[in-house]
């Protein structure tokens, strides 16, 4: 049975636990998440095996000290075949509300599942890697307490998150990639899923391109790519994003988080959180909205 514990911590010691319980749970394939909840930061780890009572006793005696100020709740996981498959390494893959399958293990997509079909051919992304489920499960969850309309996936290869995020919120998706392979593929991709007249797929290094330049600013952009192209891209990712609007960064290791997030910070953008899914970090941020105009 999995189990997954929570805890309410000031960001310091948030993030110090989460970190913690990475380096020391990481490689059991224990995930964790930790980010903004209100006033304080919330960290999550999920364990694949376990009671909630022999978590919550294992939990608090790594944490020490630190676990007196943070009180860990636990609760069991339900588990399903498709979680249980994906554990195993099979398709399909289960991440947030979404399923990614190939067609030859096409089957029946439980209610309140998003399915979508990718298969595995010549572009990246399909959603085994860490990276891509990573995405996938803040996407889910970002779209669950906010509404995007104008969304760019950066770096699409397969057209996954494109796709996923399509057929969530039903708007038109710009996918870009630098690889005029990765775009046919996309484009099938999401023509196959019924999605075509959504996603937009072009060609563009970065954000190099007239319509880019002209759908922006986003008010979501997902890039998937690797540390040092997403520091290189800062600079123009924060200006093509809207006030208000939310950046999910992935393709780094837990070890590159801090300069990544160093890197976006500089550009004014203010860090929300970061997960990491089977050893890779997927970084949230925000670009911080204007005051509103005093209406005298
Ligand atoms: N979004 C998919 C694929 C990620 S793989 C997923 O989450 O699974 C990263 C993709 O980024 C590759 O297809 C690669 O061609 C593309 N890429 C790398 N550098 C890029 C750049 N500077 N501009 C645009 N795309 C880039």
């Amino acid at each position: 049975m999995s189990v997954i514990a929570r805890l309410t911590a000031g960001r310091p010691e948030a993030r110090r636990i989460a970190e913690f319980l990475e380096r020391d749970f990481g490689e059991d394939g224990v995930a964790v998440a930790f980010f903004e909840a209100g006033q304080n930061w919330s960290v999550e780890a999920w364990f694949p095996e376990g009671t909630p009572e022999t978590i919550a006793t294992t939990v608090r005696d790594h944490l020490g000290a630190d676990a007196f100020a943070a009180p860990i709740i636990t609760e069991t996981v339900p588990e399903t075949d498709w979680v249980t498959e994906s554990q195993k390494g099979l398709t399909p893959v289960v991440a947030g509300r979404f399923i990614v399958y190939g067609s030859h293990s096409r089957r029946h997509i439980p209610a309140g599942r998003i399915g979508i079909r990718i298969d595995a051919g010549q572009a990246f992304g399909t959603g085994h890697h860490g990276t891509t489920a990573g995405c996938l499960e803040i996407l889910d969850q970002l779209c669950r307490s906010r509404r995007f309309h104008n969304p760019l996936d950066l770096g699409t290869g397969s057209g996954v998150l494109a796709i996923a995020l399509a057929k969530l919120l039903k708007v038109p998706v710009l996918a870009s990639d630098i690889d005029p392979l990765a775009i046919k593929v996309a484009r099938e991709n999401a023509a196959l899923n019924h999605v075509g007249p959504l996603v937009r797929p072009l060609t563009a290094p970065g954000l190099h391109h007239a319509t880019v330049r002209q759908r922006a600013p986003f008010d979501l952009i997902v890039a998937n790519i690797l540390a040092e192209p997403l520091m290189a891209l800062a600079p123009q990712v924060t200006r093509m994003l809207a006030p208000g609007g939310n950046l999910l960064l992935s393709g780094l290791l837990p070890r590159q988080r801090e300069r990544v997030t160093a890197a976006y910070q500089r550009q004014g953008l203010h860090f929300r959180g970061a997960t990491i899914h089977s050893g890779w970090a997927v970084l949230i941020f925000a670009r911080p909205a204007p005051p509103p105009e005093p209406y005298w």
